[in-house]
């Protein structure tokens, strides 16, 4: 294959001019295993090894519970869309190196005029290449390695991990939870589903057998994107009937956040007062998350999907094997039901956290709403600091908090976007890789002074120019 005919030459020359990576410039310390500890091993954990790489940090590891990379993140699990719900043309887990993008993967495979001629990037292409991203860029991520706990210890974390099976315990001194939607809570089940038994309950973030549903009578409930895509999968997979239920009178809500879509509003948001994020954040929550025309499009198309609106659920209980559900707009029967309910954020359900949850600063700790717009949900989330750090709720009690760095969507109130969505990268991980350099280099500060004062070889004698240097005439 010549250079012309190599589908990575143009990343590998982009790679070749940006220059060999920096040299790790972190102290080593008697007994830490890691600098960093990327927790989650997807798009994000995948970015931030990359960009701590390039900023000298060495010594990170990545570690994901997933068997391996079909598994973890995503996009080849609970997300079951054609299309990627984001535009195509959002910069991603390049990092400003525009040879690493997906239009140039995707350009040097398939030409410019099949990129031009996409709509939306397809899920499973956007898999693909974070693939080729991960191998490309040689980011080894640890698999089948579980984060169970983390322990604060004297200047470090003990971290609590199964790997295979096995219990062994690593020390790192700064930890990333890129850990996605369940990583600061989980999948929401609302309150009248829970009683049912869990055979008849699957939540959209769940790995569901479709197969399993062919010829039943399925509920959905939730009108967000999710809650549709998963309609649209059981339809295909021959459902007797599919039946989704909304809150909302009306699924065309407004997707409010593209209104702080500008550079101004998207660089800025962290330096917003309070009330004006915590505003904002209602404005999403009222709005309710818009499902794609394309979702939506897929799941109508079928004769045998039928769409309740302004039709919440009153109660379900089960009767002869069924569920039996009392809706506003009646009483159905239905063989399994499926919650298109989103994520709930509470650090205590947690256990990596749980145990030092309750001295992590939440909305609800720092800000007092008006009372129209009081929110226990958005309250429960962790108020992060700049660098997407835990806060301490009583300054002095967890100073090691400053040393995890949430790059989840519980950052949701805090910076206006659910953080690690390749919206939120462009802004995102140069910002906790910039973070991560300074506290580290703050903390060795004396090793640094050491260093940066030491004494140095020239780089050449005093003879190389001796014969030209004026000597005054006697
Ligand atoms: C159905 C659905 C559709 C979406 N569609 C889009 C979209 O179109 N565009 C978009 O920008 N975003 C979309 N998102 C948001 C999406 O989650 C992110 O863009 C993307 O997955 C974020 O990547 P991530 O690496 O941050 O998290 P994830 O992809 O969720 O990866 C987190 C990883 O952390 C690992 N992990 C968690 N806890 C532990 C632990 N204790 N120990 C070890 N490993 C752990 C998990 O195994 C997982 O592999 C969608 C989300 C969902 C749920």
């Amino acid at each position: 294959m010549n250079d012309f005919e190599n589908p990575d030459f143009a990343a590998a020359t982009a790679l070749r001019l940006i220059g060999p990576d920096a040299a790790n410039w972190v102290p080593d310390r008697p007994g830490i295993d890691h600098n960093v500890m990327l927790v989650g091993g997807g798009q994000t954990g995948s970015a931030l090894a990359f960009a701590l790489r390039r900023a000298g940090v060495g010594k990170v590891s990545i570690i994901d519970a997933a068997d391996d990379e079909t598994t973890a993140g995503i996009w080849l699990t609970a997300a079951r869309m054609h299309l990627l719900r984001t535009p195509k043309n959002l910069s991603g887990p390049e990092l400003g190196i525009p040879e690493l993008s997906f239009q140039a993967w995707y350009e040097a495979r398939h030409g410019q005029a099949a990129y031009a001629a996409i709509d939306r990037i397809p899920r499973l292409l956007w898999a693909e290449y974070l693939s080729w991203y991960r191998h490309f860029l040689n980011i080894p991520i640890r698999y089948r390695t579980n984060l169970i706990r983390i322990e604060p210890a004297d200047g470090c974390f003990r971290l609590h991990l199964r790997i295979e099976g096995r219990s062994i315990v690593e020390t790192t001194r700064k930890i990333v939870l890129a850990t996605g939607f369940t990583g600061n809570g989980g999948a929401y089940i609302p309150p009248v589903l829970a009683a049912l038994p869990k055979n008849v309950v699957s939540h959209t973030h769940d790995s569901i057998d479709f197969a399993a549903l062919q010829g039943k009578m399925i509920s959905v409930v939730g009108a967000a994107a999710a809650a549709f895509d998963a309609a649209g999968v059981a339809l295909e997979n021959g459902a007797a009937a599919v039946h989704l239920f909304a809150r909302r009178p009306s699924i065309a809500s407004v997707p409010i956040t593209r209104l702080r879509g500008y550079p101004g509003a998207y660089d800025n948001y962290r330096q917003l007062p309070d009330a004006i994020r915590w505003h904002q954040a209602i404005r999403f929550r009222d709005a309710g998350s818009t499902p794609t025309v394309d979702a939506i499009q897929r799941a109508v198309a079928f004769p045998n999907f039928h769409l309740h609106l302004a039709a919440p659920w009153h109660d379900a209980s089960m009767d002869d094997g069924q569920i039996v559900v009392r809706a506003a707009d009646g009483t159905f029967r239905f063989d399994h039901v499926i919650a298109g309910t989103g994520y709930f954020v509470d650090p205590s359900a947690r256990p990596e956290i749980a145990g030092f949850a309750d001295r992590i600063l939440l909305w609800r700790d720092k800000y007092r709403p008006p009372a129209t717009e009081e929110d226990p949900f958005l309250g429960s989330h962790p108020y992060l600091g700049q660098g997407h750090e835990y806060l301490e709720k009583i300054p002095g009690q967890a100073p090691y908090l400053r040393d995890i760095h949430v790059h989840n969507p519980a950052g949701f109130v805090s910076f206006g976007l659910p953080i690690g969505d390749v919206p939120s990268m462009r802004r995102d991980i140069p910002l906790v890789t910039a973070r991560i350099s300074r506290d580290l280099f703050l903390a060795d500060l004396d090793s640094h002074e050491q260093r940066m004062t030491g004494t140095i070889q020239a780089d050449f004698p005093d003879a190389i120019y001796a014969s030209a240097v004026w000597k005054r005439p006697d």
